[in-house]
């Protein structure tokens, strides 16, 4: 008689660090024989890597895991382990709330996984969180979500203490990778054909080397745009203040950085500003934009705002529109304050309604989309360089990114340009969130190792769930 795979389902919220924590999580669950599922009534393991940086996200894991608990009628070997930055700052308390809870994980600890699955086995319900200072990155042990996009680590957790915030209690201080692990890594994955790079981080910008402090984020990023085989690098999330001339040059002579920054300003008022603590005026990040565009024309800017911040009056919200208008994002991530436990804005005081920051938020959309459409109304005509990463839904057309992250959709043709390939498309329509072309032939630089098979564009917001992965082989 065969035995069923062992299988395991990860759902992840937020944002790319809890993407990668998964793929991190994922691994060390392959390596131990689990198979990856997307349906959770089949999974003998269910993570639920979750943020906190809203009420409503942390609402809604706590919701989850009362659903996926229902599962252990059938099964009472499941185990339900609460991963992430809920994790971390709820701590025991999840334990006492959701009685169906088995472990709890902190992001610092994500590496610790199968020693706590082992130990919650032996019948103890673990909490697992904290800081240690000592982090393990074991880059043969990820199972990687993306065929094409390799995401890596550079920095961890965040020194700031920007009031409305509470990445730095959940996420920790800063603790930066060493230059030569982050290349070593970036080898790694280009070895395997991950024709793009991601470097990650909190205030990703921030990096410093830990074993050589005259090395900056300028010279990381020099380092691996410099890399044989990085056919594309983005970095992600830049903190407007750390950005710096040195860094802002790289984009200049590396034409493998892509056209896109995400740049939180958050807000276009320098008294909510001073009051998120963010230690930078709008007229500081306007230069910046400028400075970025004067570097590189094409360059994508996208942004978080928050509107509703306690004190936040109408002209103050008026304030974030005008920047709005003048900067032109691409895309804008924008939200209602959201009161979270710990930080200073909470006695700031001057709340406002939730009705009025409703309002504000729909006013700030409507004009985000207008000015996006204008926007991708420009790129109709032009020839931009895709990056294919999947099918779509008919399965007559093939989706991909471009370099300032855009979706392109173009018809696949009777020879589909294969996965993990790179295509001109030439824009015939502008959708509000995505492009349409067709294909016009191959790029010249050739492109990197291509795959058979794969599919999703990524990018989204909303949770994400298990799906079939590989694992890297090991390194060397
Ligand atoms: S820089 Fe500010 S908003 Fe970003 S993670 Fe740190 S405290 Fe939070």
């Amino acid at each position: 008689m065969t035995s069923r795979p062992r299988r395991y389902f990860v759902e992840t919220w937020g944002c790319q660090m809890n993407e990668l924590d998964s793929q991190r999580l994922g691994g060390q669950l392959m390596r131990q024989g689990l198979l990856p599922t997307q349906r959770p009534e089949e999974a003998d393991v269910i993570l639920l890597n979750s943020c906190s940086v809203r009420e409503k996200a942390e609402q809604k894991v706590f919701s989850r895991i009362g659903e996926y608990r229902l599962l252990k009628g059938g099964k009472p070997d499941l185990l339900i382990g609460l991963c992430g930055c809920v994790a971390q700052q709820e701590g025991e308390r999840a334990l006492e709330r959701m009685a169906g809870l088995d472990f709890v994980l902190g992001p610092a600890r994500v590496g610790e996984l199968v020693e706590v699955v082992e130990r919650r086995r032996r019948g103890e319900r673990v909490v697992a969180i904290g800081f240690p200072e000592e982090r393990h990155y074991e880059i043969d042990l990820l199972a990687r979500e993306s065929e094409f996009k390799g995401m890596v680590t550079v920095i961890e957790g965040c020194d700031k203490r920007c009031t409305f915030c509470i990445v730095p209690s959940t996420r920790g201080p800063e603790i930066c990778r060493p230059l030569a692990d982050i290349v070593a890594e970036v080898r790694h994955l280009v070895d395997h054909g991950f024709a793009e790079i991601e470097l990650l981080g909190q205030t990703v910008n921030h990096w410093r080397d830990p074993r050589d402090s005259t090395l900056d984020f300028a010279d990381l990023l020099d380092r691996i745009a410099a890399l044989p085989g990085v056919r594309r690098l983005r970095f992600v999330t830049s903190y407007p203040r750390d950005f710096t001339p040195r860094m802002i040059e790289q984009l200049r002579r590396h034409g493998n950085i892509c056209d896109y920054l995400h740049l939180p300003v958050q807000s276009g008022s320098d008294s909510v500003l001073r009051r998120m603590g963010r230690g930078y005026g709008a007229g500081d990040y306007e230069r910046l934009a400028a400075d970025l565009r004067a570097a590189r024309s094409t360059v994508a800017l996208s942004t978080d705002l928050i509107v509703g911040f306690p004190g936040e009056t109408d002209a103050d919200f008026q304030a974030t529109l005008e920047l709005v208008e003048r900067v032109r994002f691409a895309a804008i991530f924008a939200f209602c304050y959201s009161e979270r436990p710990g930080t200073a804005a909470i006695r700031l005081g001057g709340a406002i309604p939730s009705e009025v920051a409703k309002e504000r938020l729909q006013v700030l959309l409507r004009l985000q989309n207008r000015i996006q459409a204008e926007i991708n109304a420009g790129f109709v005509g032009r020839e931009l360089e895709v990056l294919v990463t999947g099918w779509g839904r008919d399965r007559t057309t093939l989706a991909g990114r471009t370099s300032c992250h855009r979706i392109v959709h173009f018809p696949a043709g009777d020879r589909p340009a294969p996965l993990g390939s790179f295509q001109r498309c030439r824009i015939l329509r502008a959708l509000p969130h995505s492009l349409l072309g067709e294909s016009a032939g191959e790029p010249e630089i050739p492109a990197g190792p291509r795959f058979e098979a794969g599919e999703g564009v990524g990018g989204s917001r909303e949770p994400s769930r298990s799906s079939p992965l590989r694992v890297l082989a090991s390194a060397r």
